[in-house]
C-alpha cells in the first residue's frame, strides 16, 4: 500500500483538488495525505496571534477574510446543491469553531486547535468532492491515530495499533483520505508536527503501514541541486539516500520537512518527491544508496545563532566539552555545527528561547560570543576521504566571502559552512557555478 501526500498547492484551488485523480489511482489501494489549501495555514497562524494579542476585531476580521475564500472554493469544487450544501456545512462548522474561541481564555491549546482547522477542512471538502463524482473513499481522522510523546517524538507504534483496524474496518475501499500535519500530544490536546509537517506525517503513516512507497506530490520536480528560490538554473536530482536527503532537509530545502525522512529510513521505504504540476516528471527518488563521486546538493538554513566559548581551562581538561553540552542539554536546545580549537570552542543553534540563561550559565567556563544573523550553508554529497579537492573546490568558490565555522568530516557526505545571512545569496550563486 503506497502513502501519497499532497502539499498546499497541490490543493491550492479547486481545479487543482479535481485534477488529483489523474495522479490517485482509485482502483489501487492508498493513503491520502493532504495539507491545508495553500496560504491556510499562514493564515490561521495570523488569527492565533490576534487572539494572543486580545484584538478581537483584528481576529473577527482575519476569519472573515478567510471564510470568502472558501466560499468561493466550495462554490467551484462541487455542483450538485447536495453537495454544495455539505460543503457550506464544513464551512460553518470550522468558521464557527474559529469565531467562539473568542469567547474563552486564550491558550496555546486554542492556538493548535486554530492552526489544525486548515487540514480538517481540506480533507473534509476532498473526501465530499470524491463522494459527489462518485469515487467510494474513507476519511480517516488523523487525531484519531497520529500521537506525538512528552517530548513532541511521534510514537510510530501507537500510529500502526490505531489505523491497522481503520484500514481493515474497509477492505473493500482503496482510498483513505487523511489529513497531514495534525497530531495530538501527550495530554491528549490536539497538537501539531510544525510547519511542514505533512511530508512528516506521510513519511510516519508510511513507517507504521510499512508502505511499499511514500510520494511526496509538491510544486516542483523533485530536490533541486540548489534552492530555486534564490539560484537561477537549479536541477532537479535523480536520486538521493536517506542520509543525504536528511541533510539537505534539515538545512533548509523547504521542499522536505526537516524529520519526515527519518522515519521512512528506519523502515527502508523509499519515497519519491513528485510534482503534482508535471506528474510524468521523474522527479527525485530517495533510498538507501547513494551515489559515489559526486556533489549532489546545495541548502541554507537562516536564523542561526553562532557561540564562541574561549577558556585557558579547556587545554588539557577533560570533561570540558561534556560539561559544556550539558548546559544546551538543560535548556533542551539543540546544536547544529560544533567547531573546535584547543582553547576554544565554537557552536551554532537555532531555538534562542534560552539565550541569555545559557550565555549566564557559558561565562563561567570563559569568555563568550555571540553572532547572531548568521546562515548554515551544506554542501550534500560524496565528501569521502578519499575524494580529495572537493572541499578545495567549496573554498575557493567561496574565497571572497567571510566564513565564521567550516564544519567538514563529521559525516561522509556533508560539508557545512557558516557566514553572515547577509552573504548568502552571493555564497549560494558562486557555490553553484563553481560546483555544477
Ligand atoms: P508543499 O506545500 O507541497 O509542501 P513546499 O512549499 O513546502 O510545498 O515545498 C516546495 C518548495 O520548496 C518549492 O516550491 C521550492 O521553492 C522550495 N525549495 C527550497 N529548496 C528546494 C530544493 N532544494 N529543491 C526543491 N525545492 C526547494
Ligand atoms: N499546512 C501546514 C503548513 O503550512 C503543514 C504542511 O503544509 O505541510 O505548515
Ligand atoms: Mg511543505
Amino acid at each position: 500500500m503506497k502513502v501519497l501526500k499532497f502539499g498546499g498547492t497541490s490543493v491550492g484551488s479547486p481545479v487543482r483538488m479535481k485534477k488529483l485523480l489523474d495522479i490517485i489511482n482509485p482502483h489501487e489501494r492508498q493513503i491520502v495525505v493532504l495539507s491545508a489549501v495553500s496560504g491556510t495555514t499562514n493564515n490561521l497562524v495570523e488569527i492565533a496571534q490576534a487572539y494572543l494579542e486580545g484584538d478581537k476585531a483584528k481576529a473577527a476580521g482575519l476569519i472573515q477574510n478567510l471564510r470568502q475564500k472558501y466560499e468561493i472554493f466550495i462554490n467551484e469544487l462541487f455542483s450538485a446543491p447536495e453537495f454544495l450544501e455539505q460543503g457550506k456545512e464544513v464551512i460553518d462548522h470550522h468558521f464557527g469553531l474559529l469565531t467562539n474561541l473568542s469567547n474563552d481564555l486564550f491558550t496555546s491549546i486554542e492556538e493548535k486547535l486554530i492552526l489544525a482547522q486548515g487540514e480538517l477542512i481540506s480533507t473534509t471538502l476532498y473526501h465530499i468532492y470524491l463522494k459527489e463524482i462518485g469515487v467510494p473513499s474513507v476519511l480517516l481522522a488523523a487525531l484519531d491515530f497520529m500521537k506525538i510523546d512528552e517530548d513532541n517524538e511521534p510514537i510510530v507504534d501507537h500510529i500502526t495499533e490505531h489505523i491497522e483496524p481503520l484500514l481493515s474496518a474497509h477492505p473493500d475501499i482503496n482510498l483513505f483520505i487523511t489529513q497531514g500535519y495534525i497530531c495530538r500530544n501527550a495530554f491528549g490536546e490536539v497538537d501539531n508536527l510544525r510547519r511542514g509537517g505533512s511530508d512528516y506525517t506521510a513519511s510516519l503513516i508510511g513507517a507504521a503501514i510499512r508502505s511499499e512507497e511514500v510520494q511526496i506530490w509538491t510544486d516542483i520536480d523533485g530536490m533541486h541541486n540548489n534552492d530555486p528560490r534564490i539560484v537561477n538554473g537549479t536541477k532537479p536530482i535523480a536520486q538521493l539516500s536517506f542520509d543525504e536527503a536528511a541533510e539537505l532537509a534539515y538545512f533548509g530545502a523547504k521542499i522536505l520537512h526537516p524529520q519526515s525522512v527519518f522515519p521512512a529510513q528506519k523502515y527502508k521505504i523509499p519515497v519519491r518527491l513528485l510534482n503534482t504540476m508535471d506528474p510524468k516528471a521523474p522527479g527525485t527518488l530517495i533510498t538507501n544508496d547513494s551515489e559515489k563521486d559526486k556533489i549532489k546538493s546545495i541548502a541554507a538554513k537562516d536564523g542561526i545563532t553562532a557561540i564562541k566559548v574561549q577558556s585557558s581551562r579547556m587545554l588539557l581538561a577533560h570533561g570540558f566539552l561534556r560539561r559544556l553540552f550539558e548546559v544546551f542539554e538543560r535548556y533542551k536546545t539543540s546544536i547544529d555545527l560544533i567547531t573546535t580549537s584547543e582553547v576554544a570552542v565554537s557552536l551554532t543553534i537555532d531555538d534562542t528561547t534560552y539565550l541569555d540563561q545559557i550565555i549566564q550559565e557559558l561565562n563561567s567556563f570563559g569568555s563568550v560570543d555571540i553572532d547572531k544573523d548568521q546562515t548554515i550553508i551544506c554542501v550534500v554529497g560524496d565528501f569521502g576521504a578519499e575524494k580529495h579537492g572537493y572541499a578545495a573546490r567549496v573554498l575557493e568558490a567561496l574565497k571572497h566571502i567571510p566564513l565564521r565555522m567550516i564544519s567538514y568530516g563529521g559525516s561522509d557526505h556533508n560539508l557545512s559552512l557558516l557566514l553572515n545571512t547577509a552573504d548568502k545569496t552571493e555564497a549560494l550563486r558562486s557555490l553553484h557555478n563553481r560546483l555544477f
